[in-house]
């Protein structure tokens, strides 16, 4: 994940096509330093202006540098997921959707009774979609994007961790619509750092609820809301993780809603295949495509890209060192040769059993699709 800045404004329905920084990205060939927007310096200028405006008005408790912390690193924009670019789901999207795009976008029709959740869990194998699903919600509904993992609060940022969290929060609320993603939030909200074996991560894991909690007060008009107190009723927790089990009872009530994230099924592998595939020079017939389906079961999303991009290698491989001499139009197409050799190599990273405490801890606590 490329933490790519700009412009958070939620009043800016215009937002740019970033498509250009992720080309910058990729040519730059440095994982390890963040990229620039380079596709608007007055994008930048105006990011840096509203950062200072918010790092030299901040609320009183709020940690000057946790903040600043938060500005450069946990808010994300630039390289936008759409509904779309995720494969299968339905029945997730449009529980998203109902639960917090068109709330963000339409808030004077989501009162009282159809007051919006203010935590979602989404539970899964790993590879599933389970982070795109919350970078698409984002982008669908205009939000500023958080972007946390449970275990980077607390080693990364070790000994400042309380103040990020709340820092978090506040900037979440200035920057409102604001969408905080959980990654691995099994770790943060674990049973286990009740123990006191782990001293800080209990300490974070408090915090972090107290905040998720003053949210939700603020949200409901019950709290005094000073200056810089931004808007609490459109600010979402939306949580994922591969080890829903590992999560305290108390936590895992909090989130009202806790949604199956699962492996994708037959049509969803077939329709993921032909997207990859869409824009490559490949010979596979539908009948090959069908054969590919029956030989990825229990594939997840991020295996199937695994696959596909190595079979997307074959037509290289087979030409060694003659690669350096070839035209690029006579390199000859994917075929599913390359698949059924790839596939002796990559397997399906969750195996029956992984799955099937999936779909039990589903049963029991959470809702399907
Ligand atoms: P998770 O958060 O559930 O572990 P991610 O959302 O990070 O998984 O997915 C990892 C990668 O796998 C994505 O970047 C994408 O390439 C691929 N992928 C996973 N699920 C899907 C899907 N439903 N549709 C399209 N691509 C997917």
């Amino acid at each position: 994940r490329k933490p790519v800045r700009s412009q958070p404004d939620p009043q800016n329905e215009d937002l740019l096509d970033d498509d250009d920084d992720e080309e910058a990205d990729e040519e730059s060939n440095n994982e390890s330093i963040e990229p620039e927007a380079d596709n608007s310096a007055i994008e930048e200028l105006s990011w840096i202006e509203t950062s200072a405006n918010i790092l030299t008005n901040l609320p009183r408790g709020v940690d000057f540098h946790a903040a600043e912390q938060i500005l450069n690193e946990v808010i994300i924009k630039g390289d936008e997921v759409h509904w779309s670019d995720i494969a299968g789901l339905d029945i997730a999207k449009s529980a998203l959707k109902e639960n917090v795009v068109y709330p963000f976008l339409r808030p004077d029709l989501f009162r009282g009774l159809r007051e919006p959740a203010r935590g979602i869990l989404l539970f899964g194998p790993p590879g599933t979609g389970k982070t795109m699903l919350a970078r698409a919600v984002a982008s669908e509904s205009k939000s500023t994007f958080f972007a946390i993992s449970a275990s980077s609060l607390t080693s990364k940022f070790l000994g400042e961790s309380e103040k990020l969290v709340r820092a978090l929060f506040s900037l979440a609320k200035q920057l409102a619509p604001s969408v905080i993603f959980v990654d691995e939030i099994d770790s943060l909200l674990s049973a286990r750092s009740d123990s006191g074996e782990h001293e800080t991560s209990r300490r974070i894991k408090t915090e972090f609820l107290i905040q998720w909690s003053d949210l939700a007060r603020a949200a409901a008009g019950r709290e005094a809301t000073g200056p810089n107190a931004g808007d609490a009723s459109r600010v979402l927790v939306l949580a994922a993780t591969n080890a829903p089990w590992a999560i305290d009872d108390a936590a895992r009530r909090r989130f009202v809603r806790r949604q199956y994230i699962p492996l994708p099924e037959d049509e969803v592998r077939a329709a993921q295949l032909k997207t990859l595939l869409a824009n490559q020079k490949q010979d596979l017939s539908e009948e090959d495509v069908a054969k590919l389906v029956g030989l990825t079961e229990g594939f997840s999303g991020s295996d199937i890209t695994a696959l596909t991009k190595d079979a997307a290698m074959g037509p290289l491989r087979s030409l060694g060192d003659r690669l350096l001499l070839t035209r690029s139009e006579d390199i000859r197409p994917i075929s599913l040769l390359d698949f059924e050799s790839s596939l002796l190599k990559i397997r399906p990273s969750v195996n029956k059993q992984g799955l099937q405490q999936f779909e039990d801890w589903a049963t029991e606590y959470g809702e399907r699709g």
